[in-house]
C-alpha cells in the first residue's frame, strides 16, 4: 500500500477523519464491507465523491461487493497518523479555550492538547482536567522543543503577535477561532474557525437556498 500522499487533493484529504470516524464504528460493530452508497448515506458525501475520494487510495470498490473495511481502516490509521500522539497547545483559557481543555479531544485518540497558556494571573497556576495553564511569557520555557499544533482561542487583537512566537518555537499548524486573519510565511499551516461566520452563514443559507441542505 504505497500511496504518494501528495497526490491526494486537499479536499479529499480534508474528508479523511470523517471517513476515518465511520469506518471504525463499522469496524466495532464487526461489520467487514461497506458499500459506497451505505458510507453516503452516512458520511453525507455523494458516492461518486467517495469512489473518487477512494481511488486516490488505492481502494477500488467491487460492485456487489464494496468496499473491505479492514483495508480501508489501515489505510486511514496510517495517512491520518493515528499511531502517532500528535501534541497540541492552547492559547487563551477563556470560555471557548475552557471548553476545549474539558473535552480535549479525547474521542480522537491521537492528538492531545498537553498545556495552555494564559495571562490572566488568576487562570495561570491551575489546572483544567489534567491540563497544566502556564502564563504566556513562559511559552518559550515551557515549550523548549515547541509543539507542532496550536489552538488559539485569544481576544482577536493579540492573535498575530502571539503566532509570531508560535512559528518561533517550531509550531507548524494554527486552530486559528479568532477573527484574525493571520500573516504566516508559506510552510506553516492555518485552519480559521470563525463561529460566528459559520453561523451566520447557515442563517443566510437557510434563508435563502430552504430547498438545499448543504454546502
Ligand atoms: P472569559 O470569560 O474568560 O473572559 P472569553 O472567551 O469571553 O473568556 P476573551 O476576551 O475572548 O474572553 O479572552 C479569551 C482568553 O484569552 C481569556 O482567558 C484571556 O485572559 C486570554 N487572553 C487575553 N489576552 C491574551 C494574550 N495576549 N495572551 C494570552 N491570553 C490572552
Amino acid at each position: 500500500m504505497n500511496i504518494d500522499q501528495s497526490k491526494i487533493p486537499q479536499a479529499t484529504a480534508k474528508r479523511l477523519p470523517l471517513y476515518y470516524r465511520f469506518l471504525k464504528n463499522l469496524h466495532s460493530s464487526g461489520k467487514q464491507r461497506v458499500s459506497s452508497a451505505e458510507l453516503s448515506d452516512a458520511v453525507k458525501v455523494d458516492s461518486a465523491t467517495i469512489r473518487r475520494d477512494f481511488s486516490y487510495f488505492g481502494a477500488l470498490g467491487k460492485k456487489g461487493y464494496g468496499y473491505n473495511v479492514n483495508y480501508l481502516l489501515s489505510f486511514f490509521r496510517k495517512t491520518l497518523d493515528q499511531d502517532e500522539l500528535t501534541k497540541v497547545v492552547l492559547i487563551g483559557v477563556g470560555n471557548l479555550g475552557t471548553a476545549f481543555l474539558h473535552y480535549n479531544f479525547s474521542k480522537n485518540n491521537n492528538t492531545e492538547i498537553f498545556a495552555a497558556f494564559d495571562v490572566a494571573e488568576e487562570k495561570v497556576g491551575t489546572k483544567i482536567g489534567e491540563v497544566p495553564i502556564y502564563h504566556l511569557d513562559e511559552l518559550e520555557e515551557q515549550l523548549p522543543d515547541g509543539a507542532p499544533v496550536a489552538i488559539l482561542t485569544v481576544p482577536a487583537p493579540a492573535a498575530q503577535a502571539i503566532t509570531d512566537r508560535l512559528i518561533e518555537i517550531g509550531v507548524k499548524g494554527i486552530l486559528n477561532f479568532t477573527p484574525a486573519r493571520l500573516n504566516v510565511p508559506d510552510s506553516i499551516r492555518i485552519h480559521h474557525i470563525d463561529l460566528a461566520v459559520e453561523l451566520q452563514s447557515l442563517v443566510y443559507f437557510l434563508k435563502h437556498y430552504p430547498s438545499e441542505t448543504s454546502v
